[in-house]
């Protein structure tokens, strides 16, 4: 049963194979019309020799026929240049010759047996009345005409059968059967070489199916073969078999494909290149810190509160860089899992602003909210807390003393949109399209002063597009930014 399986495997797999298609294509091209000419040209050699043999013996027997009348052979059947002439016709084409008269009496047969017997058949009957019949007997190999023996009346003259003057009568039928065994013998002559023709036909096609089929599919193998290059690391650049627009398109793909695995791997390599560094900068300023403290034999107390309050920070801001590390990683994890309720967009915001506006009051900056209306959403209330958070956060972070930070809402029928605007720093036109990438900081020194890890609006982002929604910015160094956000009022899971 396994063995029956397995073999069916392969056998399907040489069906499914692109060379056999095409291998099995060229023959049937290559084969079938030379077999359907070579059975139509034997065909029609049969019908037109069969018809030349008919047209002969008729014309050959017709004259015949009048010599018949001439020599008054009816009457008299010992006519001996008649009988020689009938024998030399049926010798000739190898047959019998019967002369019937009109009482349907035998009054000569070539072969001696049938005369003074009575005939009456239906080509016998038909013939009397002036028809002349020719059939072809394909398996017994003969060919059976019926030829009237006609007569003028002459004026005068007395007739037993018909008293009508000057008409044609049929005064006998001649009956032959010509054998056809001579045309069967150059059908078979015909035949055989045919087979030999085709027999030499089909080898070359074969041949040349076999062959084209690997010329049309080396192609594609070697396709496979640079795919498989690229696979086992033996070349890392673009390929390229440019053979046919088809392996073209193949390559295209394949190549847009890796370029995209190698963009997917170097932001790998560098994200875990940035982590490990956003990680260690605490900790090598905490060594700095503790070794000089440790280096001075009797150090005041005043240096170890301001070197513990140092350290005390940046023990505060490795554990930030780790909880946004944590909520970035957390945020990809779950993007399958959103925890979606209809959540009222207008308090969530309230509550957010409510809870940054202390922060944004120890620099005097004005947070302003503007709901254009109600709006309810369907959305994971934690991920956008953390995503507009950031937003708002980023807003003050960012802004000058006495600014002010304007987040206004509103929606239509589709979407809501939220809108943080501020007029602060501003970001430089460069900066623009990298802000949401990870650890990305416009000011290095500046974010890290203000406690800015590079990683929030790239959280901000992730939680957004979890969302199905856009984030777009638009800013002016030295002006102000605004963030524009734009989600689904209604989630549609894909
Ligand atoms: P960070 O933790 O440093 O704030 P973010 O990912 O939140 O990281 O922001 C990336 C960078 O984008 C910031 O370092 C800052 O330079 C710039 N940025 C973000 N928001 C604003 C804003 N409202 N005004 C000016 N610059 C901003």
């Amino acid at each position: 049963m396994r063995e029956k399986v397995n073999q069916y495997i392969a056998k399907s797999k040489v069906v499914r194979s692109l060379r056999f298609r095409i291998f099995f294509i060229i023959l049937l091209v290559g084969i079938v019309p030379t077999t359907i000419l070579r059975y139509g040209i034997l065909q029609n050699y049969e019908k037109r020799a069969v018809d030349v043999r008919i047209s002969d013996v008729q014309t050959q027997f017709k004259i015949l026929a009048n010599h018949l009348i001439t020599y008054n052979y009816l009457k008299d059947a010992s006519s001996e240049v008649i009988n020689a002439e009938l024998d030399q016709l049926s010798n000739l084409y190898d047959g019998r010759v019967l002369i019937v008269d009109f009482n349907f009496n035998v009054i000569k047969d070539t072969y001696g047996i049938s005369e003074g017997k009575t005939i009456i058949s239906e080509e016998v009957i038909r013939c009397f009345k002036g028809e002349s019949i020719a059939n072809y007997d394909p398996v017994n190999q003969f060919i059976e005409t019926t030829t009237p023996i006609m007569q003028v009346q002459e004026a005068g003259a007395e007739d037993e059968v018909d008293s009508t003057k000057g008409e044609v009568t049929v005064r006998a039928v001649m009956l032959t059967s010509v054998s056809t065994d001579s045309i069967a013998a150059n059908i078979s002559i015909l035949s055989r070489r045919a087979t030999i023709v085709q027999i030499l036909m089909s080898i070359v096609i074969v041949g040349g199916a076999w062959g084209l089929s690997n010329i049309l599919v080396e192609p594609f193998e070697r396709v496979s073969s640079e795919i498989s290059k690229v696979r086992d690391g033996f070349q890392n650049e673009p390929i390229s078999v440019p053979d046919y627009l088809e392996t073209e398109h193949i390559v295209t793909a394949f190549n847009e494909l890796f370029g995209k695995m190698k963009v997917l791997d170097e932001s790998r390599q560098e994200f875990v290149s940035n982590v490990s560094h956003e990680l260690k900068t605490p900790i090598t300023s905490m060594k700095v810190l503790a070794d000089s403290l440790i280096a001075q034999e009797e150090a005041p107390l005043e240096l170890y509160k301001e070197f513990m309050t140092d350290i005390a920070d940046e023990i505060e801001r490795e554990n930030k860089v780790i909880n946004d590390l944590l909520s970035l990683v957390k945020m990809d994890k779950t993007s399958m899992n959103l925890n979606i309720e209809t959540i009222d967009i207008n308090a969530l915001c309230e509550l957010i602003l409510k809870r940054l506006r202390p922060i944004a009051k120890q620099r005097d900056i004005d947070v302003i909210f503007e709901s254009k209306r109600e709006v309810s959403g369907e959305v994971d209330e934690v991920k956008l807390t953390l995503a507009i958070s950031n937003l708002v956060e980023n807003a003050i972070k960012y802004n000058n003393d006495h600014g002010f930070v304007k987040v206004t809402l509103d929606a239509d029928h589709q979407f809501f949109t939220i809108e943080v605007q501020d007029n602060g720093l501003g970001i430089p036109q460069e900066s623009l399209e990298h802000i949401f990438e990870r650890f990305y900081r416009v000011d290095k020194s500046h974010s890290r002063e203000i406690g800015g890890t590079g990683l929030g609006l790239a959280i901000t982002r992730s939680a957004i597009l979890m969302h199905r929604g856009f984030i777009k910015v638009e800013s002016e160094e030295g002006s102000g930014t605004t963030f524009f956000v734009k989600i689904p009022l209604t989630y549609v899971a894909k």
